[in-house]
């Protein structure tokens, strides 16, 4: 059976939409009603500290000023902590999930101690300390069993068929996004045994974003590119919990004057949604779609960019 298209939007509520996140939302509600499927909306608030309820609400406000309407309420991920625990059981009981009682300093210090050195671009991944046990360490954090997980599904030539959602080859996780095409990572190499559970006792994101997927049967991930290189390791979270895959599009990212990514870290301003298809134009430049004149009605906008969508990008379950 073909399963029903369900995309979503997924934003943390640090702070208000702005230029940069009405892309991905834009795209992933674009996505959702060029398949004929339902749009839902999660408000990814496990961060609890650096997120506020009020930003959460402030965000599902700008989103319904831009004609952009969930099918379903929208889900809370601080409502479902139980959800992430089951989850870690599970991993837990399978082997592949493990206490650590390691610092940051103490990650370093191990690094330094084999002669590793760290780069902006390249953080080392996590150098296994208490995948052996904790000897008589406090437990911290809990941690992916990544590399044990990874060295089993290469050995097994996992997801060699036709149509699999990814494969691994020559120590590549290998899948393709639809917008990116191909893309490769080697997730023990340059990733390592990820947090699922911080030290502080709140969920990690890899997690979350993996169980509500499933939970909300999400079928299409439509997203900022920024996180594409998060995928294989929810991939490999979805095979590990026996979840299904959905697919993946990742979206261009807005560049602020300096050339980092814009976001509510880097101040970019709240977007002012009092005249929604002003809001809207530039994020559907963004995604190659042709503007309308000044004068149409969102309602109209939107239908002819649902209409160009499909012929772009064609997400038909
Ligand atoms: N909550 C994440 C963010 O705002 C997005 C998660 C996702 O779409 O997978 O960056």
């Amino acid at each position: 059976m073909v399963a029903t298209y369900v995309g979503r939007f997924a934003p943390s509520p640090t702070g208000a939409l702005h230029a940069g996140s009405l892309v991905a939302a834009l795209a992933s509600w674009l996505d959702a009603r060029a398949a004929g499927g339902r749009w839902l909306v999660r408000i990814e608030d496990v961060d609890t500290p650096r997120c506020s309820p009020q930003a959460g609400e402030t965000l599902l406000r700008q989103l319904d000023a831009l004609g952009l309407r969930a099918d379903e309420a929208p889900q809370w991920q601080s409502q479902r902590t139980g959800a992430y625990q089951q989850a870690l059981d599970a991993l837990v009981r399978s082997g592949l999930a493990y206490p650590c009682a390691c610092s940051r300093a103490d990650i370093a210090a191990a690094h330094a101690a084999a002669g590793r050195v760290p780069t902006r671009h390249r953080p080392l991944p996590y150098p296994g300390t208490c995948r052996a046990g904790l000897q008589g360490r406090a437990p911290r954090a809990w941690r992916f069993a990544c590399e044990k997980y990874w060295s089993k599904l290469a050995l097994s030539h996992y997801g060699q068929a036709q149509h699999a959602s990814f494969s691994i080859a020559n120590n590549l996780l290998i899948w393709t996004d639809r917008r990116l095409g191909v893309q490769t990572q080697n997730v023990a190499t340059e990733v390592g045994d990820f947090v699922l559970q911080r030290a502080d006792g709140l969920w990690a994101y890899q997690l979350a974003v993996v169980v509500d997927d499933a939970f909300q049967a999400i079928t299409h991930v439509v997203r900022g590119e920024d996180l594409a290189d998060n995928t294989p390791r929810q991939l490999l979270l979805q095979a590990a919990l026996g979840l299904c895959h959905p697919r993946y599009l990742h979206t261009p990212l807005v560049r602020g004057a300096d050339g980092e990514k814009l976001s509510k870290q880097h101040g970019a301003p709240t977007l002012d949604t009092s005249e929604p298809l002003k809001a809207l134009l530039p994020a559907a430049k963004m995604l190659g779609l042709s503007p309308v004149p000044a004068q149409t009605q969102v309602a109209d906008a939107l239908a002819y960019w649902v209409m160009i969508w499909r012929a772009l990008y064609n997400p038909a379950p």
